[in-house]
């Protein structure tokens, strides 16, 4: 992942929405997901810990949200967070992430956002994503 992903900047999403899941994604089910990390939210409901209460924060979450940012158990996140489009990501809009960037004073990305593709690590192409103004 190039250092220019601006999720590697932010992680506000990590530290704005409850993060649930299904119960059985958790290691002590037989899913990737660290059990010890997570939190129960109903019979059938996990969160990832930190993510159900007013200042939210996923325990998992290293760093400054809306600075720098890491997940700890990238290999072993679970669905919602393997699901959760960056806003622009192939010219879709995400409205979430641009209300979890706003939260921490980020703008959105829709508009006008600079990336590198995993590809890009090697050529050092730098695209830019402009969708049309709404
Ligand atoms: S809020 Fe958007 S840009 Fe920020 S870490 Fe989440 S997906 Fe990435
Ligand atoms: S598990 Fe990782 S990607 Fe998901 S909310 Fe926590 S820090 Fe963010």
């Amino acid at each position: 992942m190039s250092s220019l992903n601006p999720c590697m900047s932010c992680g506000a999403c990590c530290a704005y929405f409850r993060v649930s899941f299904y119960w059985a994604e958790a290691d002590d089910a037989g899913g990737p997901v660290p059990a010890q990390l997570t939190e129960p939210l109903t019979p059938f409901l996990r969160c990832m810990g930190g993510t159900n209460q007013k200042q939210c924060r996923c325990v998992a979450l290293e760093g400054i949200p809306g600075q720098s940012a890491r997940c700890s158990i990238y290999e072993g996140r679970p669905s919602p967070c393997r699901e959760f489009a960056m806003s622009g990501e192939e010219g879709q809009v995400n409205e979430a992430c641009d209300r979890a960037r706003a939260q921490y004073g980020l703008a959105p990305l829709y508009k006008d956002m600079l990336f590198h593709t995993s590809s890009d690590a090697a050529t050092e192409d730098v695209f830019r994503v402009q969708l049309p103004d709404i």
